[in-house]
C-alpha cells in the first residue's frame, strides 16, 4: 500500500516536472501567489491599464493618436509599449511606471526581433535553409542577448505560420511550407530567445505568430481570407504553435485573418477552445497590430465596444494598438457585457509574464546602446548565411566542369546586378535596429578578395524598367573570365503587406539577364529574395544558380566564400520553387488527387482520354522547378535503396505507446572528388486510411559529413509521433496502412523506398 502511494507520488511528482519545464514559469507557485496578491489591489481601471499596447511611432499601420505615454504609465494605464528603442528611452519610460505609478507595475517593452536585433542574420526563410534548428536556436540567443540589453525584454518572434503560397510576402518571415520542420524550428526560436530561465535579464518572451492560418491567405493577399478545415487546420498549421508551447514560448499573438469566416483575434474556437483548453496554455495572448478595431471591417462588430467586448471575451489579453481596451472595457464590465473575471484572468496573464521576467526585480535596461556587431557576431552571422544559402543549379561548363565553386585562378570577374551593392536591401524585412553600416555587400567583399580585377556595374535597377546601364554591364560582361549576376527583389518587397501576383524578376532584370547570357560568358546568378521566385529561363539557360535569400550584414563575406568553394553550400528549400506563379499555393506534401500525373510532355496535345482527363495545366509541369528539399553542393552523394528493420508493427500497439518503432535506413555515399555535408531526408507515404494522406511528408533528417569516397548507414525510426495523422473521427492516431518510405536527398528525388505495414492488432 505504502510502495502503491510513493509511486503515485512520484509520478504526480515528475509529471509536475515535466508541465513545469514545459510551460517554464507559468506553474510556479510564488508568482502565482504574487499575481494574486496584486490583482486585489488593483482598481478596474488600473487592470485594464495592464492590457494595452502603445507604439512609439506607427510602422506598420495607423496607430491610435496617443502620445501621452508618459502620463499613462505614471497612472497605470500603459501595460505595454512596442517600438519603443533604445536604453535611455526605455528607462525613462519606465521610471514613469516603476517609480510614479500607484502599483508600481512595470512596463513590458516588446520589438520585433525577428532575425536579429543589431546583427541581422539571414531572414527567416533563410534560416530554415539551413536545416539546422541548433543554429537558430543560437542566432536567437544572441538577438535575445542584444536586444534585452536596451530593454526590450518581450520579441513578436518567432512567425511559425506555414506558408504554402509564395506570392504572400510573409513568407518571408517563416520557416516555409513544412509542417515537421516548422515545428522544430519552433522549438528552436523559443529556447533561444527565453533561454533556460525567463528571469534571466538576458532571456526575451517569444511570442509564436499569428495565431492561426494566416500564412493560408487566399491568393497569397495579404491579410486575406483563409478557409480550411479542422482537419488541415490540426494537422498543418497549429502544430508549430503547440510545439512553440511546448518549449514555454511566453506569449502568442492573434492574427489580422479571417478563419472560416470569423476573425482570428476574436476566434473563441481556437483561442479559448483549442490553445486555452486543450493546449492549456497559461500565458498571454496579444492581437495584432490594430485587429481588435478590425473586427469592425471584418463585419463582425459594428462599433468599437462591440469588438473589444469580442476580442477579450475570445481570448485576446492585451490589445496592441487600437486603443479598444482602454476606451470600452470599462463600462463594459459595469454593464455586465464582459464578465469581471474574464478581465482578471487576462490581466494574470500579463502580471504572470511580468513576474517571470523578472521586471518588477530588475525593470530598467542597462543602459548600453547597442554596439556594432563584434567578432563573434560576426562570425556567427557568416556561418548563418553561408549555411543558408541554397545551390539550385550548377551545370557543367564547357570544360565538363560545374562553374561552381570558382576557379581560384580566375582573372577578371563581372559582377552586374542592382543589389550586388545595396546595403540595406541585405538586412530583408524587420531588420530591428540593423544598420545598413554594418553590411558588407557582394561587391565589398569581392573587391577585398585578392586576386581577380572585379568589374562593377549595376545594369538596371530592382524595379524600375531602366536599360540605361545595360551597355556598361555588357562591356564588363565582354571583358571577363566570368560573370557573377546579383538580382532579384529588394528587402521591401517581401514581408508584411508585400504580396506580388507575379514571382518573376522584377522590373528590367530578366533582360538585363537575357543580354549579359546573350554573350556567351559563363554566369553564376545570385538571386536574393524573400520568397520563392520562378525562375523558370534561369533554370534552362544559366549554368549556375545560387539562392542567398536577404542574408544579413555578412552577405558579401559569405558569398565570395562560397562562390569560391571556402564554403560549401549546404542550404536545402523549405519551400518549393514555382515554374510559374500559375501553380500557386505550391507545396510538396498534396494529395495525390484521383488523376494524378507526372511528367508530361506539353509540346503536344493529350494523344488519349487517359492523357487528358488528368489532374494537370496544359502549359505548365505539376512539378515545381526546384522542389522541397532540394539544395546542390560541390560534391555528389549516392543513395542505396532504404530497408525496413521490420515487416509491421500493430497501429493499436503503437497507439498504446506499447510498440517499438520502425527502424529504416540508406547508405549514403560521398562519390564526388571534396568533402562535403548531405541533409538525408526521410519520407514517408501511407495509403489505405480513413482520410487521405500526401504523397509525401517528411518526418525526419540528418546531416552528415562525408569525405570523398566515404560511405554512412543512415538510420531513422519510425513510431506513433511519425505516423499518427487527425484521421475521419479527427482524433490524432495510428491507423493500420500501408507505409512506404524514402531516404533521399529531396522531396522530389526517386531514390529506391521500401514499405511496411501498420496492421491494425
Ligand atoms: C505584424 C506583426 C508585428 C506587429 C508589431 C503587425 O503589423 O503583423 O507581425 O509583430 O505588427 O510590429
Amino acid at each position: 500500500m505504502k510502495t502503491r502511494a510513493l509511486a503515485v507520488r512520484l509520478a504526480f511528482a515528475v509529471t509536475l516536472l515535466i508541465a513545469s519545464a514545459s510551460a517554464q514559469h507559468f506553474t510556479d507557485p510564488t508568482i502565482e501567489a504574487r499575481v494574486e496578491r496584486l490583482l486585489k489591489q488593483m482598481t478596474l481601471e488600473e487592470k485594464i491599464g495592464q492590457l494595452n499596447q502603445y507604439s512609439d511611432g506607427m510602422p506598420t499601420g495607423p496607430g491610435t493618436g496617443r502620445a501621452n505615454y508618459p502620463e499613462m504609465a505614471a497612472s497605470g494605464r500603459l501595460g505595454s509599449v512596442l517600438n519603443l528603442v533604445g536604453a535611455e528611452k526605455t528607462n525613462a519610460l519606465q521610471r514613469e511606471a516603476v517609480e510614479k505609478s500607484r502599483l508600481k507595475i512595470p512596463i513590458l517593452f516588446g520589438l520585433d526581433v525577428i532575425h536579429g536585433y543589431r546583427t541581422i542574420f539571414p531572414i527567416p526563410l533563410g534560416l530554415s535553409a539551413t536545416w539546422d534548428p541548433a543554429l537558430v536556436e543560437r542566432i536567437a540567443r544572441h538577438s535575445a542577448v542584444e536586444a534585452s540589453a536596451e530593454g526590450i525584454r518581450w520579441t513578436f518572434s518567432p512567425m511559425v505560420d506555414i506558408a504554402r503560397d509564395a506570392r504572400w510576402g510573409r513568407i518571408a518571415e517563416g520557416s516555409g511550407e513544412d509542417t515537421y520542420l516548422g515545428t522544430l524550428y519552433a522549438r528552436a526560436y523559443v529556447r533561444g530567445y527565453q533561454g533556460t530561465n525567463l528571469a534571466s535579464p538576458t532571456s526575451i518572451a517569444a511570442c509564436a505568430k499569428h495565431y492561426v492560418a494566416y500564412g493560408a491567405a487566399e491568393a497569397g493577399r495579404d491579410y486575406n481570407t483563409t478557409d480550411m478545415s479542422e482537419r488541415t487546420l490540426r494537422q498543418t498549421y497549429l502544430p508549430p504553435f503547440k510545439a512553440a508551447l511546448d518549449s514555454g514560448a511566453a506569449t502568442f499573438m492573434s492574427a489580422f485573418n479571417a478563419l472560416n469566416g470569423v476573425p482570428t483575434s476574436a476566434n473563441e474556437f481556437t483561442l479559448n477552445r483549442i490553445l486555452r483548453g486543450e493546449w492549456k496554455f497559461r500565458g498571454l495572448v496579444v492581437s495584432d497590430w490594430g485587429s481588435i478595431g478590425e473586427l469592425m471591417p471584418h463585419g463582425i462588430a459594428n462599433d468599437g465596444a462591440t469588438a473589444a467586448r469580442k476580442a477579450i471575451v475570445a481570448g485576446v489579453d492585451m490589445d496592441m494598438e487600437s486603443d479598444l481596451y482602454l476606451k470600452n472595457l470599462a463600462s463594459l464590465v459595469r454593464s455586465g457585457a464582459v464578465p469581471q473575471p474574464v478581465v482578471d484572468e487576462a490581466v494574470r496573464r500579463v502580471l504572470r509574464i511580468k513576474f517571470s521576467l523578472g521586471l518588477f526585480e530588475n525593470p530598467y535596461a542597462k543602459a548600453a546602446p547597442a554596439a556594432a556587431p563584434g567578432q563573434a557576431a560576426l562570425e556567427l552571422a557568416r556561418t548563418a548565411a553561408e549555411r543558408s544559402f541554397v545551390l539550385l543549379k550548377n551545370a557543367p561548363a564547357a570544360n565538363g566542369k560545374p562553374l561552381l565553386p570558382l576557379d581560384a585562378n580566375v582573372k577578371t570577374i563581372a559582377l552586374i546586378g542592382p543589389l550586388a551593392d545595396s546595403a540595406v536591401d541585405m538586412l530583408g524585412s524587420w531588420e530591428a535596429q540593423g544598420k545598413p553600416e554594418d553590411v558588407v555587400t557582394l561587391r565589398a567583399a569581392l573587391e577585398q578578395r585578392k586576386g581577380p580585377a572585379i568589374a562593377f556595374a549595376k545594369g538596371t535597377d530592382v524595379v524600375s524598367m531602366s536599360d540605361g546601364d545595360f551597355a556598361e554591364a555588357l562591356k564588363a560582361a565582354g571583358e571577363s573570365d566570368v560573370v557573377i549576376m546579383a538580382l532579384g527583389e529588394k528587402a521591401t518587397m517581401s514581408g508584411e503587406a508585400a504580396s506580388r501576383s507575379d514571382l518573376g524578376l522584377p522590373g528590367n532584370q530578366q533582360k538585363l539577364l537575357d543580354s549579359v547570357v546573350a554573350t556567351g560568358k559563363p554566369v553564376v546568378l545570385v538571386v536574393f529574395s524573400g520568397r520563392p521566385l520562378a525562375l523558370p529561363w534561369a533554370a534552362r539557360n544559366v549554368p549556375s544558380i545560387l539562392e542567398a535569400w536577404f542574408p544579413g550584414v555578412q552577405a558579401g563575406p559569405a558569398l565570395v566564400r562560397t562562390l569560391f568553394g571556402e564554403a560549401a553550400p549546404t542550404g536545402r528549400l523549405t519551400t518549393s520553387f514555382p515554374a510559374t506563379v500559375g501553380q500557386e499555393p505550391l507545396y510538396y506534401d498534396q494529395l495525390n488527387t484521383g488523376r494524378p500525373t507526372g511528367n508530361i510532355d506539353l509540346s503536344r496535345a493529350p494523344s488519349s482520354l487517359d492523357e487528358k482527363y488528368k489532374s494537370r495545366y496544359l502549359d505548365s509541369q505539376n512539378a515545381a522547378l526546384f522542389p522541397f528539399g532540394h539544395g546542390l553542393t560541390y560534391t555528389r552523394f549516392e543513395y542505396s535503396p532504404a530497408t525496413v528493420g521490420e515487416k509491421a508493427v500493430s497501429a493499436a500497439a503503437l497507439n498504446a505507446g506499447k510498440a517499438q518503432p520502425i527502424r529504416v535506413s540508406a547508405e549514403v555515399r560521398n562519390a564526388g572528388q571534396v568533402a562535403g555535408e548531405e541533409v538525408v531526408q526521410l519520407y514517408i507515404r501511407q495509403q489505405g486510411t480513413s482520410v487521405a494522406r500526401p504523397t509525401r511528408e517528411l518526418k525526419g533528417f540528418q546531416r552528415i559529413a562525408l569525405a570523398p569516397g566515404e560511405s554512412k548507414q543512415v538510420e531513422f525510426t519510425i513510431g506513433r509521433d511519425e505516423l499518427a495523422f487527425w484521421n475521419l473521427d479527427m482524433r490524432n492516431a495510428v491507423e493500420p496502412a500501408r507505409v512506404t518510405v524514402w531516404i533521399a536527398p529531396s522531396s522530389a528525388l526517386e531514390t529506391t523506398p521500401a514499405q511496411f505495414e501498420v496492421t491494425p492488432k
